[in-house]
């Protein structure tokens, strides 16, 4: 999904180590590196391949595309109306999703994917030209379209598919996690194309991410020093868009207008879980400067560099945070 920030690991001579395990494997449509610290071989090769089985199962209980059957596109294909059930780590990570889209004030919507498939940034083929306004408009769901009752799920309308392309990622990474600490992995990293968790350090020294500059390829904004157990996603209008007449159409949508976003060029935050920081990340790619007091009182370090490409940090950022130049 997003090629977002650059991890520094294979890039730094001072951070790599010899006795680091990787292993690359293409998950989610995007590639996702492992790296394991401190571990033996044999330890670290069976705790990745069960860690990237567990990300690909994910994958294939969230996806939206493709041809397999899944509960996601069955509640999708669901007469408006009728109480679905979903199974638990869907429903799970659906009732996070709608707490984030009220947190956020609807900056966040997990119900876009009508709209989603419409602009085809996750298809087969990328587009080149925005769809027509009025069919935008007529694919744009209703407010608070998906209700629970008990335990079932309803969508009031025909509009309202659910996409999790925001917030599945970060579930994949938190799962991948949880499975390399069952084999007793203690020092880890897995970047799902910039999209981060770290457990641990790096031969007792911080792990150091850098942050991507949205426009300078190959430029990035500042670099991170982190111990711990702590995730580090991005969203950016670079990861997947098209120019159109002089305009870059992406792939994170305001759900109120059903058109691209325009506050940000990147937003980027931290938070424990991966899940979360997959979440606000695009919520506040969506919201922008004004998205950063949330981040605040929940407890989150967060950036945003705006559409000119001025940066902005809460003070949570500014304290760990060492700026390029
Ligand atoms: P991310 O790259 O994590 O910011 O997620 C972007 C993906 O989430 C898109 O490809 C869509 O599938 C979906 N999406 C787009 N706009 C939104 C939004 N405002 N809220 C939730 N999901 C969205
Ligand atoms: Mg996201």
């Amino acid at each position: 999904m997003r090629l977002l920030l650059l991890f520094f690991v294979l890039l730094l001579p001072a951070c790599s180590s010899s006795s680091d395990i990787r292993e690359t494997r293409f998950i989610m449509g995007t590639l996702v590196e492992f790296t394991i610290a401190g571990s033996d071989h044999k330890q670290a090769d069976q705790a990745l391949k069960e860690a990237a089985a567990e990300m690909q199962r994910i994958e294939n209980l969230f996806t939206i595309y493709g041809n397999a059957d899944n509960a996601v596109k069955a509640f999708n294909a669901s007469q408006p109306g009728t109480t679905v059930k979903l199974p638990a780590e869907v429903a799970n990570l659906l009732s996070i999703s709608l707490d984030v889209e009220r947190q956020s004030q609807q900056a966040f919507n997990p119900s876009l994917g009508k709209l989603n498939l419409l602009w085809g940034f996750s298809g087969e083929t990328a587009p080149d030209h925005p769809p027509p306004a009025a069919i935008i408009n007529a694919a744009r769901p209703p407010r608070q379209c998906i209700r629970r009752q008990d335990n079932n799920w309803i969508r009031t309308d025909a509009r309202c598919m659910l996409d999790f392309g925001a917030i599945a990622k970060g579930y994949a990474i938190d799962r991948g996690i949880a499975i390399l600490r069952k084999h007793g992995i203690q020092n880890a990293i897995i970047n799902a194309g910039g999209d981060i968790r770290i457990i641990g350090s790096h031969d007792g020294k911080p792990w150091r991410i850098g942050l991507r500059h949205p426009r300078n390829k190959g430029e990035v904004l500042g670099t991170l020093s982190l111990v711990g157990d702590i995730s580090i996603v991005t969203s950016g209008d670079y990861e997947r868009y098209f120019d159109y007449k002089g305009k870059r159409y992406h792939h994170i949508l305001n759900p109120q207008t059903g058109f691209p976003a325009t506050a940000s060029q990147s937003a980027t935050v931290l938070a424990q879980e991966a899940t979360l920081a997959d979440a606000w990340s695009t919520a506040l790619f969506v919201r922008g400067e004004s998205g950063l007091p949330i981040m605040s009182q929940l407890g989150y370090a967060a950036l945003t560099v705006d559409r000119q490409g001025r940066i902005h940090m809460n003070k949570a950022m500014k304290d760990i945070f060492n700026p390029s130049r």
